[in-house]
Parts: C-alpha cells; sequence; structure tokens
C-alpha cells in the first residue's frame, strides 16, 4: 500500500506542537547552565514594602529559592513561564535546608519584616519538588516567628490533604494560585496551564474551607492574543475572579528566557502590552472590584522596557509610577493628567483590533525606528 503522505502525514508518529516548540531543557547548553548556580544559595533574597491581610502597610521578605523546579514545567510547561532557567533537578533536601538558613542570614531571620514570601518556581507543597521536612520545617518556623507565609501553588496541588498540613502548621497563611486566565480555551490554547477553571473553583473551595488565605494571579495578554482582545477579557477576568479571591495580582507580560513567548517575540510576533491597557483595564474594573474586599494590585514587571508592558519610550515612566501608586492606594486620581501622543497610536489598535478579523492584532511589534528595528529583529 502506497505510503500516505501531504495532509495525512508520512507515517513518523504525530507531535504535539508544543513539542516542537518547546525550551531546549535537555541540551548540553541547558544543563550546564542550570549546574552553573550554587545549590546552597537561594536565587534571591529582597525587602519591598508590602501590605498585611487586614491592609496594614509592612515590610515583607522575599525568598526565592533554587528548587527542583515546577513538575508541571518537566512534563509540559507554560507558553511564558522561563523559571526553570534559575533551577537546578539535583537540588537535595540539605541543600535547600541550607538556602533556608542562607535566606534568614542574609535578612537577619527577617528582621523588620511581618511577612515573608516563599517562592520554589513551583508548587511549595508538592513533595516531588520539595521534600516534605523542608516543607514542614519553613511551615512551621514562619509561624513561629508570628510572619504571615504567601506561598504559590498549581490549582491541581491543593489537594484536601495537603491544604489540612497547611493550616495545620502554618494557620491563615496565603496561597497563591497562578490561574493566569478564567477562560478554558485560553488556558488550554494559550497558555497551557495544565488545569481547569473548574479545578481552580475547587481549590479556592478548598482553600476556604481551610481558613487559608487565596491570592489569584492573572496574565494580562497572553501569547496568540491582540491587544484589544486582551483588554476585554483580562478585565472581564479580574471582574469575576476578585470575588473569589483576597487578593488578585494581575501580571502584564514580560518576556522571560527560552520561554514560548520569548520566540514568538524574537519572530516579531508578539509585543508585550501597552501601559495605556493596563490604566484602561483598571478604569473600566475599578467600581465592580471595590464593592469586593479583595485587594488589586497591578505591577508591571520589566514595565517601559521592550520585554515588558510598555507605551512610546518617553512616558513610560509616568505611567507606569502611576499605576504602581494605584495599586497602594485604590484611587483612580493617580491617572489624572497623563498624556502622551502615543495614547492616539494605542486607542487605533484597540478599535482596529476589535473590528478587524485580525486575531493576532493589528499593531506594530516593537517601538524604535523602523530602520533600526530591521537590522537588529
Ligand atoms: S507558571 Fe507555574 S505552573 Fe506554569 S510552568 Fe511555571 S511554575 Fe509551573
Ligand atoms: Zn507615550
Amino acid at each position: 500500500m502506497a505510503q500516505a503522505c501531504g495532509m495525512l502525514g508520512d507515517g513518523s508518529p504525530a507531535v504535539k506542537i508544543h513539542h516542537l516548540v518547546k525550551a531546549p531543557e535537555n541540551t548540553a547548553e541547558s544543563i550546564a547552565r542550570r549546574e552553573s548556580w550554587d545549590a546552597k544559595k537561594p536565587a534571591t533574597v529582597y525587602v519591598t514594602p508590602e501590605r498585611m491581610p487586614d491592609g496594614t502597610p509592612c515590610q515583607a521578605a522575599t525568598v526565592i529559592l533554587r528548587s527542583r523546579g515546577c513538575a508541571w514545567w518537566w512534563k509540559s510547561g507554560c507558553t511564558f513561564c522561563g523559571y526553570f532557567n534559575d533551577v537546578r533537578d539535583d537540588v537535595t533536601a540539605d541543600d535547600l535546608f541550607d538556602q533556608w538558613a542562607e535566606a534568614k542570614n542574609q535578612t537577619n531571620d527577617f528582621e523588620g519584616c511581618s511577612m515573608v514570601k516563599v517562592y520554589t518556581s513551583g508548587t511549595f507543597f508538592e513533595d516531588q519538588e520539595n521534600p516534605v521536612e523542608w516543607q514542614e520545617h519553613v511551615l512551621k518556623e514562619t509561624h513561629e516567628m508570628g510572619l504571615h507565609l504567601v506561598v504559590e501553588a498549581q490549582a491541581h496541588m491543593c489537594k484536601p490533604e495537603k491544604l489540612e498540613f497547611l493550616a495545620k502548621h502554618h494557620p491563615g497563611c496565603t496561597v497563591a494560585i497562578g490561574l493566569e486566565a478564567y477562560d478554558d480555551a485560553v488556558l488550554r490554547f494559550h497558555i497551557n496551564k495544565g488545569f481547569s477553571t473548574k479545578t481552580w473553583r475547587k481549590a479556592v473551595e478548598d482553600l476556604q474551607r481551610n481558613n487559608l488565605r487565596v491570592k489569584t494571579y492573572l496574565i494580562f495578554k497572553p501569547p496568540f492574543m491582540s491587544e484589544g482582545d486582551a483588554l476585554n477579557h483580562t478585565s472581564k477576568w479580574l471582574v469575576e475572579v476578585a470575588p473569589l479571591s483576597d487578593e488578585v495580582s494581575i501580571n502584564p507580560m514580560n518576556i522571560q528566557n527560552r520561554t514560548i513567548v520569548d520566540r514568538l517575540f524574537r519572530n516579531r510576533e508578539y509585543r508585550p502590552p501597552w501601559l495605556w491597557s493596563l490604566i484602561e483595564m483598571i478604569q473600566r474594573t475599578h467600581e465592580e472590584t471595590a464593592e469586593h474586599d479583595s485587594r488589586i494590585i497591578v505591577h508591571p514587571t520589566a514595565g517601559g522596557k521592550i520585554r515588558g508592558a510598555h507605551n512610546c519610550g518617553s512616558c513610560d515612566k509616568h505611567v507606569v509610577a502611576a499605576i504602581e501608586r494605584y495599586s497602594v492606594s485604590r484611587n483612580l486620581a493617580e491617572f489624572k493628567g497623563l498624556e502622551c501622543e502615543c495614547k492616539a497610536i494605542w486607542r487605533a489598535e484597540i478599535d482596529s483590533d476589535l473590528c478587524l478579523p485580525t486575531p493576532l492584532g493589528t499593531g506594530r511589534d516593537r517601538r524604535g525606528n523602523r530602520v533600526d528595528l530591521m537590522r537588529a529583529p
């Protein structure tokens, strides 16, 4: 029989598109990079102003550990997530204890802090990622020190027995879940999230039953989506998830190295969101989200830079500062008087995106001088 060809393929096994574009995690270069990290030292430790669950201002320490990384990433992974760049798959329990001791050392036992965020580039309480004895140690110790603890998790890892374990050793701590989008098609085809909105809702119920706080991350402008769609969708998702969350943090896309979004960006098929879109989203949702107690934070990581949310280059600094101020004050007056010529370009892009049949958008992919851009793609 003649071999199938053309649209039917040539008989070789099918591969998912994801496997064609996934970051090269097992090349010699990637392994060398991972092994260059010191497994005894945390990736980063820093202290920033924050707010306690009751709204009082405080100082918070953020500890990013060099863990084995997210189990989901090793299996498949979210399209935008570059955490794998900072992990080592051979980290031992002893290493994690040492990293934790080093974090305390660097901050003088979290001196002056009322909150600590312990981030492991995955799920804190996933036993394959982090040893149980280490999880228990961190939970107990931060509780004894009177610190409010924030950890991160995937929704399907929030199993009842794990949440009980958390509530037992650190009652009332916050679990932050990267939901990213409140839409199953977007979760599946744009983000490759690995869980559904139904799983997230179940996780929220279980967290609340255990008196744990719910923090939800949403992403602004996933790949394969126009600016106009991102604005409409994220505004809708924000209003929908706010009543179910104690805190919602909207993360405008920033391009992390060697991710799928990075490939699209370098291929000139993706532009991070406009800062104007973030303001428009805040203004559209302000009243509805204010009805709930949940806190809304918009923090443009790398704001104003080419790989973060940005405008034309000349107004970025002021616009980023206003967005940051709003996250603290929740006052729309922060945006008064912010104007720039680029706002008309942004507005035209949104209008075209929403009325022309161009699912990937109508905007220019990069800012800057066109000739320079052509020389250095
Ligand atoms: S975003 Fe979270 S769930 Fe997705 S690959 Fe990264 S660490 Fe894992
Ligand atoms: Zn501008």
